[in-house]
């Protein structure tokens, strides 16, 4: 399915490129200026995935890359830069610890190697960086640390100091207690999520290929690469594939990195997709070598509660909206009353999230409601003035007080 003109496509759609990055020609290879690359210190995450951290399909770990990363990463904090790690390979070096050939099948099993594998990861990483000089520190995570207020704000309190102390945290989810229901699933979307807590300017995404590519390089040798995204929702119009298939011991592929690009993006981070061989490309990429695929970050919530907003909290339902509401919302800052509603979808308790989308489905932005699911199916197309005769009782005057509300800025 992949078009041969998809490069020159690429390279001409203005959704795709920044005027800043248009001004060079990336098949030159030549540097390009963004916004970001002029301030001094960046707070960068960098996230690799097993199948750049092992190199055998028995999950023996790839020392030279890890010893490589490490160096980059100490050179990134000399350099001044705040520097978080988000590693996977828990499970894929508990494999090859207790001699598994297989990934494990069970949650328990799982989450026993993981178990197993964890500790000997991290204290592959402490030899490294402390011939380094350079103290770390371990970070497991769970969705529902990011779901619950106090706790978010408690762990981006916990990542502030350690980066303070010039500590680099090493972040992987804490795959022995997470349950499904309650999971990132994988770490692309747990290294977009610590992007989104700390407000950090980069991530990095270190795969097993160079950059994205218009089809999988590894079956389709005329793929075509792909520079610069100004609007990941271009891809699939472009037909982009993206393939699923990650290595046998990762869970990712290039899906799961464009939903945590993507997740960035709203953040306000830029993301960048690079090869995991050379993780001294990353200081490279930084002082604005085109090494990469970027992803453009929109301007994102201006508060940390607002990032809690649209990206700690899970939706547990959908509002969609008439024209008049996504305008007042997206346009005019407003509150969203009850009369812009027409339709309610999910089940949701009052104070939970839900996602805010136009009649055609396009998702605009995320709220806390001050009505459940049941008030606001009697309320729903309703002035503001009828809700006490419609419920029986006085309720809010706004379903989602603006304070209380994400717009995912128009890309
Ligand atoms: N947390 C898993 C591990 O450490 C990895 C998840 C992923 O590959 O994205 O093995």
């Amino acid at each position: 399915m992949m078009a041969s003109g998809l490069w020159w496509a690429i390279a001409r759609c203005d959704c795709l490129s920044s005027p800043q990055e248009k001004a060079s020609d990336p098949n030159r290879g030549q540097r390009y200026s963004s916004k970001t690359s002029v301030a001094k210190s960046f707070t960068v995450v960098v996230k690799i995935g097993t199948s750049s951290l092992t190199k055998s399909a028995m999950g023996q770990l790839a020392l030279s890359t890890i010893a490589s990363l490490a160096e980059t990463l100490c050179a990134l904090r000399r350099a001044g830069h705040r520097v978080i790690l988000v590693s996977s390979g828990a499970v894929g070096v508990g494999c090859a610890r207790l001699g598994l050939r297989d990934r494990p099948r069970t949650i328990s099993m799982k989450q026993a190697v993981a178990a197993v594998g964890q500790g000997r990861l991290m204290r592959v990483y402490d030899d490294l960086f402390t011939t380094l000089d350079q103290p770390i520190a371990q970070v497991l995570l769970t969705r529902t640390d990011l779901v619950q207020r106090s706790r978010y704000v408690n762990s981006y309190r916990t990542f502030r100091q350690l980066l303070q102390l010039g500590v680099i945290p090493i972040v992987n989810e804490n795959d022995t207690v997470a349950i499904d229901e309650l999971r990132f699933g994988d770490n692309d979307a747990l290294s977009a999520q610590v992007a989104s807590l700390v407000g950090a300017d980069w991530l990095f995404l270190l795969t097993d290929v160079d950059r994205l590519y218009s089809a999988d390089p590894r079956y389709h040798p005329d793929a075509q690469p792909i520079y610069v995204v100004e609007q990941i929702d271009q891809l699939e119009a472009l037909q982009v594939q993206v393939g699923d298939r990650g290595s046998p011991w990762g869970t990712g592929g290039m899906i799961t990195k464009i939903e945590a690009a993507r997740i960035a993006a709203t953040a306000g981070v830029r993301t960048v997709i690079t090869d995991g061989q050379n993780p001294e490309n990353i200081p490279k990429i930084l002082a604005g070598e085109t090494l990469g695929t970027h992803f453009v970050p929109r301007p994102g919530p201006s508060t940390a509660r607002k990032r809690w907003i649209a990206h700690g909290l899970i939706a547990a339902g959908k509002l969609y909206l008439d024209g008049g509401a996504v305008n007042a919302i997206c346009q005019a800052g407003r509150s969203l009353l009850a009369a812009g509603i027409t339709e309610v979808e999910g089940e949701f308790e009052r104070d939970d999230a839900v996602e805010l989308l136009t009649k055609q489905g396009t998702a605009i932005g995320r709220g806390i409601v001050n009505y459940s699911h049941t008030e606001l199916r009697k309320i729903q197309g309703h002035h503001s003035d009828e809700i006490p005769t419609l419920l029986g009782y006085d309720g809010a005057e706004t379903v989602i007080h603006r304070d209380n509300l994400v717009v995912y800025t128009a890309e």
